[in-house]
């Protein structure tokens, strides 16, 4: 009934509407349901320890990279999906799409996740990603780096960023790192050294915060 209102008094109105019949939802709230679930019986401890998931021993410098995910007013996020994707200590990705100079490592797929505690808190251990060439431009370098993915409780919540860090000289002249045009911003994308949180002969620490809202908020890839 509606429709023939509609369409009767607006043609361009009616050249928008569906020429097939309407599908009725039974439950349109299982939809919701139908989408990926990530509880904490998913998430492998082995998952967060890049450094274990092949037989062997990756090459490259050993590294522990944590930190905590909160909100604009510290409080934490519990139980979120952090997902990381990485190159290798060459620079190389382990993806068919990377056709870089850089070898790969059988030891290394570069790809991990892990749940937040109760504090909020993440914790990987890896290995130091290399710089790895960038064709968009002469001799264009991205600096080191580690992809992040927060899932959130939707696909639409989804929050990707990058960390990287401290002291690299290729951040001047990285046009992903230097788009994000205010100072400060940019320096929360950049991790900082823990000795405290050093192992002895096993890793070097980094740590990064990431806050999901508010004034401070990480910069993420789609606002950068
Ligand atoms: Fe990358």
């Amino acid at each position: 009934m509606t429709e023939s209102v509609i369409g009767a008094s607006s043609p361009g109105a009616a050249a928008r509407l569906p020429r097939r019949p309407l599908v009725r939802v039974r439950d349109p709230e299982a939809a919701e349901l139908w989408g990926p679930v990530f509880g904490d019986q998913d998430v492998d401890a082995l998952d967060a320890d890049l450094t274990r998931q092949c037989p062997g021993q990756p090459h490259g410098e050993c590294i522990t990279v944590t930190g905590r995910v909160t909100d604009q007013h510290g409080m934490p996020v519990r139980r979120q999906l952090v997902e990381i994707w990485q190159a290798n200590a060459s620079g190389r990705y382990a993806h068919q799409a990377d056709r870089g100079p850089g070898p790969l490592d059988p030891h290394f797929a570069g790809v991990g996740r892990c749940l937040t505690d109760d504090q909020g808190q993440y914790r990987f251990t890896t290995i130091k990603p290399g710089a790895y060439p960038w064709r968009t431009d002469f001799n264009a370098w991205r600096p080191a780096h580690i992809h992040f993915s927060l899932f959130g409780t939707a696909f639409t919540q989804r929050a990707v960023t990058q960390m990287y860090f401290p002291g690299d000289p290729l951040l001047a002249h990285d046009p992903f790192f230097q788009a994000v045009t205010d100072a400060r911003a940019r320096a929360r994308l950049v991790a900082t050294y823990d000795h405290e949180l050093s192992m002895p002969g096993r890793t070097l620490a980094y740590r990064w915060d990431i806050v999901l809202d508010g004034p401070a908020a990480t910069r993420r890839e789609t606002n950068a």
